[in-house]
């Protein structure tokens, strides 16, 4: 199917879109005969919007936030702490004589020194960055860090930072190749790399006290992860990272996003799905011929004629997703056909 084939498509999305939430993820793959575009999926392809998305689970839900106060501090335990609006996570733990402060949303940034100010007066002592990208470390710079503050990434973080050139993101002070443990007073973290996946430099921040791991992009607890599986920068180490996080020993994810911390039961439920979009995929890619329904226009024109084969292996992979995990992960709608766009290119080239 052609991608203008999609918007003049866009009548029966209208007809979707009205139809309730509720009876929306129940309707069949379209198909019928005299369809003039069989095979069309339920789900509006990427630029179509629609009025109502499939309606949020309960699952996917986190406790509620104070409106005065715009963000809520969980509890990790022993001086562990997860600060969120519900969107963003960062954490700190408090030791005997200051805090030590893992990332720095943007977001989050005018609530952290009244979040901390909750349990103690000590100052930020250390920040460790998970890894560069802005939206979970763009705060840094507003909190008046001061020289004196230990500031540890991963080498490769140290890189990007360093290219990025970012007064909001300062240069760290202490880095790391491969592990590093940060004890303060009676406390512990060990940052652990494990290599590319979400991108490089990106860490595993494990409170062996607290049963608490922190690792970011990679899990969403209750949601679809974020479009083009959470923007993986390397999609077999991605999956990797994945059964990594699951064979460790912890009771509370701080995954990054979302509503709230993840459990075991989130992770292997993320693995179950993502496992089942590279299969159906990869099922896809087998029975669909480059050749079958080929545009003969297209002949002269490759980016078209394998523009029309990706769409439909793209096009199957959501139809048989989607009656299996439309109502499980939130947010399936959002996203599903970005993930299945960036895996059939994963498919093609990592795996071939
Ligand atoms: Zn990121």
């Amino acid at each position: 199917m052609k991608r203008n084939k999609i918007f003049a498509n866009a009548t029966v999305m209208v007809v979707f879109a009205l139809l309730s939430t509720s009876t929306f993820a129940q309707l069949p793959v379209s198909g019928a005969a005299g369809d003039p575009y069989p095979n069309m999926p339920v789900i509006a392809p990427i630029g179509v919007r629609i009025e109502n998305h499939i309606k949020i689970n309960e699952s996917a839900k986190g406790p509620s936030i104070d409106p005065s106060k715009g963000y809520r501090l969980q509890e990790l335990g022993k001086g562990l702490y997860m600060i969120t609006d519900n969107a963003i996570q960062c954490m700190f733990l408090v030791y005997e004589t200051g805090v030590v402060l893992a990332d720095a949303p943007e977001q989050l940034a005018q609530y952290i020194p009244k979040a901390i100010a909750e349990v103690t007066n000590k100052p930020i002592t250390h920040f460790i960055y998970s890894h560069s990208h802005a939206d979970h470390v763009g705060g840094a710079g507003s909190l008046n860090l001061g020289d004196h503050t230990v500031i540890i990434a991963q080498e490769e973080t140290k890189r990007l930072l360093v290219r990025a050139n970012d007064p909001a993101r300062p240069v760290p002070t202490v880095t790391f190749k491969d592990n590093y443990k940060l004890k303060v007073g009676s406390q512990t973290l060990e940052l652990s790399y494990h290599g590319n996946a979400h991108e490089p430099g990106n860490i595993f921040i494990y409170a062996p006290a607290q049963r608490t791991l922190m690792v970011i992009d990679i899990i969403f607890p209750g949601w679809i992860p974020w479009r083009r599986l959470a923007l993986a920068q390397d999609v077999p180490g991605y999956f990797a990272q994945m059964e990594e996080i699951n064979k460790m020993d912890w009771d509370v994810l701080v995954s990054g996003h979302v509503e709230r911390s993840g459990t075991h039961s989130d992770v292997a439920l993320q693995i179950e799905f993502m496992n089942d979009l590279r299969n159906t995929a990869r099922q896809a890619l087998k029975s669909t011929k480059f050749t079958d329904g080929l545009n003969p226009d297209d002949k002269e024109n490759p980016w078209a004629a394998f523009d029309d084969y990706i769409d439909r292996v793209v096009i199957k992979t959501v139809n048989t997703l989607t009656p299996k995990w439309s109502t499980k992960l939130a947010g399936f709608d959002v996203f599903i056909w970005d993930h299945c766009y960036t895996i059939e290119q994963s498919l093609r080239l990592d795996e071939h």
